[in-house]
């Protein structure tokens, strides 16, 4: 069978690489000049910088840690260890570990009655019917009954557990505020939370990608080759991108949804067109600092996660990528990322918010010279949040495809590489059946 992929990311790159393992032919289109989607690396003035994802979580990432095993490159991952400080209102610090949840428990603004609920709501959690996998929108839909985020750990943990241990976590994976999450896919992740352990690949997680594609031969990955449509070719499929039609039995889209929805948007029912299309993605912004001295380089941690109970805040984390990825950095460097939550962002200017990111670096690792250069990442749709009722509406467009097309993206469970590969593999076996 051949099969035409359309979109380079994780999800593509998976979809790619599980069809050829199962002996199709894969051909791939990404709109782009480089494969990687949000996961991407980008090289300035002897930097590597992340655009996008930063660390693998281990044990409740199986299918991308299964496939980086037979592929060989398991044993590459660079472990972060992930020591992070609090950075309280009134500039305390207390010490975590980002990887270790039950390590937030100390913290000591939490009082002994937060801590035997975080205790008995973890047990009760841990013998619970959850999602088995955290990345598999039909297992969340099936968990999901309309709670938020914010709502359920009030009531279950307290306000204070609520702004020193829950906030600060999902403030740093989805910086959207905790009411626009559902709560599936936490109570999944925190059953399986001793599971964790954070890693990279030695030049950052866009490497996974071309680990994936390194077995598929040149001529069969376009770069620069937006598809922007797609037409019936008997039972098979014709593909167009760059004026060009490419014949096909089956095609993969493993773009973002509100793409997949517009090239699908005459084969499908309009229900299905706006499933895709309500598929919520956030604004998004990081900044990457780089010094070529390292102004810290006694800090005690590697990040710090400003928390307290002041309302909102502008920043969710900010990281010493020189330690979480040592190749990220020339000899002696530093490179700091910021990664901003999303409501302030609205209301800044590109300049405010690298002027803040820089303000803020030092408020949490102390001051320091001018940097080599600062550089924004800004996204008009950066994330896709899983709202209350996201993974039952996304689940159903499974069913309602025309024959020999599937989708693939992380935005069926939860945004994070995992879920792309899942996708992607789970779409490509899929077609294999
Ligand atoms: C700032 C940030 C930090 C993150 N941190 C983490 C993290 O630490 N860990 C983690 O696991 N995840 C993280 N994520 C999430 C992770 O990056 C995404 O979940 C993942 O990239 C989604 O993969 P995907 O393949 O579904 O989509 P994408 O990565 O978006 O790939 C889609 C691809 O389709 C291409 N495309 C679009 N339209 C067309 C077209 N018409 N024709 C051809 N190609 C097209 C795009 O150019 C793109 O390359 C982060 C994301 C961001 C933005």
């Amino acid at each position: 069978m051949k099969v035409i992929v359309v979109g380079g990311g994780p999800a593509g790159c998976a979809a790619a690489y599980t069809l050829l393992k199962e002996g199709h032919e894969a051909v791939l289109f990404e709109a782009s000049d480089s494969i990687g989607g949000r996961t991407k690396q980008l090289h300035r003035e002897g930097f590597n910088l992340g655009t996008g994802a930063l660390f693998l979580m281990g044990g409740i990432y199986p299918r991308t840690m299964a496939l980086l095993r037979e592929m060989g490159h398991i044993k590459k991952l660079v472990p972060w260890k992930s020591t992070t400080e609090l950075m309280d209102d009134d500039d305390s610090r207390y010490p975590v570990q980002l990887g270790k949840f039950s390590s937030f428990a100390k913290v000591p603004t939490l009082k002994l009655i937060d801590k035997l609920r975080l205790l008995t709501t973890g047990i009760k959690l841990f013998f619970s019917r959850t999602a088995k996998n955290p990345f598999n929108g039909s297992q969340l839909a099936a968990y999901d009954r309309g709670e938020n985020l914010e709502d359920w750990t009030r009531n279950n943990l307290g306000s204070r557990t609520y702004e020193y241990v829950m906030r600060p976590i999902m403030d740093f994976l989805y910086a959207v505020p905790l009411r626009e999450l559902s709560t599936p896919f936490p109570k999944a992740l925190v059953r399986q939370a001793h599971k964790i352990s954070l890693s990279t690949p030695p030049e950052g997680i866009g490497q996974i990608n071309d680990w994936l594609l390194e077995n598929m031969s040149s001529d069969d990955v376009h770069l620069s080759a937006p598809v922007d449509h797609l037409a019936r070719d008997g039972a098979g499929w014709k593909v167009f991108a760059n004026g060009n039609v490419h014949q096909c039995d089956a095609v993969i889209i493993a773009t973002e949804a509100f793409i997949a929805a517009k090239l699908l948007k005459e084969f499908i029912s309009i229900d299905a067109y706006q499933r895709l299309m309500g598929t919520h993605y956030t604004e998004y912004a990081h900044v990457a600092i780089a010094y070529d001295e390292d102004p810290w380089p006694d800090y005690p941690v590697d990040a710090v996660l400003p928390v307290g109970v002041d309302g909102e805040r502008d920043v969710g984390a900010m990281v010493l990528h020189g330690r979480r990825q040592p190749a990220s950095v020339p000899d002696g460097g530093q490179l700091v990322g910021v990664y901003f939550n999303t409501p302030p962002l609205a209301n800044m200017s590109d300049e405010e918010i690298k002027n803040r990111a820089i303000e803020q670096v030092h408020d949490a690792f102390g001051e320091a010279p001018r940097p080599r250069f600062v550089h924004l990442f800004r996204y008009e749709k950066g994330l896709t949040i899983a709202k209350p009722g996201h993974y039952g509406s996304l689940d159903k467009v499974h069913d309602l495809l025309p024959p020999n097309i599937r989708l693939a993206g992380d935005y069926f469970s939860q945004a994070g590489v995992e879920a792309a590969i899942y996708s992607g593999e789970h779409a490509a076996k899929s077609l294999s059946k």
